[in-house]
């Protein structure tokens, strides 16, 4: 039996989405391959509410995440980590020999505008990143608050995770001044693992031309060329499949309206966070509490691992707690397609099973 997935990626993915994934194939050097790279970039133009240039990266979000750092990294990066996936870019930066720091804060806290500001003044490193959401701890950083302390460093490469938050809650990259900011298909666009977004800005292109080794597969000046000199093309042989699918899922997304969609995505969370605050603890900070995705905090000692087996055969999956976090926590996405009924659902069948 297929289980509906409520955990944070990949996501379930509507039937007429997945059928997307089996159009006839088209070569990828033709006219045809150019105009659907470019029918995405500008529906994904509005999506971040940017005119920058659009990357494509046949990879998970992981691929672009490395990209950036490798690519736009001169003088040192500040990584600003609130979780597993903070701490992922650090080590995607010391791999690759990027001098760089790790700016850690305790799990389940957010990072500050101050703290940033402090690490930016000391004037040792062009490049930043910030998780917008950690999808291990369920914090939404205050991205706003952070970007505009940014805004005083112009030789800053502002990049930004948003892999769980695009296309679930808004992300406003020119107002925001960022850089380069990267999501991945599974999670709040609602479709198939294997595919890597991220906008590039002219800044981020000008530092890019200045490094001197930015690799070649993930290079993203390399994935820029291709887009400017050859009319949307890509470097090597893209997948085509979640390219038909992201085009006909970006209708459906500006169809439901930016908005509205981030507010179905806010609805869900608020229906999940009553229930966690009712029957458990919500594990991050209340203050910033992420809208796709909610990890509670295990008080009533439950066997989670158990809980989600007995939903298995109801046809449910939800998620344990992230690495170290297992047993301890757990998480319910409510993100990309899923709608308030199916939170109900779900969360019905787990206090069925809990006797709550
Ligand atoms: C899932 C996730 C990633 C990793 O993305 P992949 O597409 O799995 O490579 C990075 N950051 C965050 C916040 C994520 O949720």
């Amino acid at each position: 039996m297929h289980k509906k997935l409520f955990i944070p990626g990949p996501v379930e993915v509507r039937s007429d989405v997945l059928e997307k994934m089996a159009t006839p194939m088209i070569g990828h050097r033709g006219k045809d391959a150019s105009m659907l790279q470019h029918n995405i970039s500008d529906k994904l133009r509005k999506m971040f509410y940017t005119h920058n240039d659009i990357l494509l990266s046949t990879t998970s979000g992981s691929g672009l995440m490395e990209g950036a750092v490798r690519s736009c990294t001169l003088k040192g990066a500040a990584v600003f980590s609130v979780g597993a996936f903070g701490r992922r870019w650090f080590e995607m930066a010391q791999s690759n020999n990027i001098p760089s720091d790790i700016f850690e804060v305790e799990w389940g806290q957010a990072n500050q505008d101050e703290q940033v500001d402090q690490v930016l003044a000391s004037g040792k490193y062009d490049l930043l990143t910030v998780t917008h959401n950690e999808t291990s701890t369920g914090i939404m950083n205050p991205i706003e608050e952070i970007a505009q302390v940014v805004k005083k460093y112009p030789e800053v490469i502002f990049c930004v995770d948003a892999v769980s938050s695009a296309g679930g809650s808004k992300i406003e990259v020119d107002k925001l001044g960022i850089d380069v900011c990267i999501t991945s298909t599974q999670k709040a666009l609602g479709l198939p693992p294997g595919l890597a977004i991220c906008t590039f800005s002219e800044k981020a292109r000008q530092r890019a031309e200045k490094v001197p080794f930015r690799g070649y597969y993930l290079d993203l000046m390399q994935l820029y060329k291709y887009i400017i000199e050859k009319d949307y093309q890509y470097p090597s042989t893209p997948s085509l499949p979640h390219m038909f699918a992201l085009d006909y899922q970006l209708d459906n997304i500006l169809q439901e309206g930016l908005d509205n969609r981030f507010n179905r995505h806010i609805e869900m969370a608020e229906y999940v966070r009553s229930w966690a605050r009712k029957n458990f603890a919500i594990f991050a900070d209340e203050r910033y509490m992420s809208n796709t995705l909610t990890t509670i905090t295990n008080t009533r000692d439950i066997d989670v691992g158990a809980l989600n087996k007995e939903l298995g055969l109801r046809g449910f999956q939800i998620s344990n707690g992230y690495g170290k976090m297992k047993e301890k926590t757990f998480r319910i996405a409510h993100m990309a397609d899923c709608r308030l009924d199916d939170i109900k659902e779900l969360i019905g069948n787990i206090d069925e099973i809990l006797g709550l």
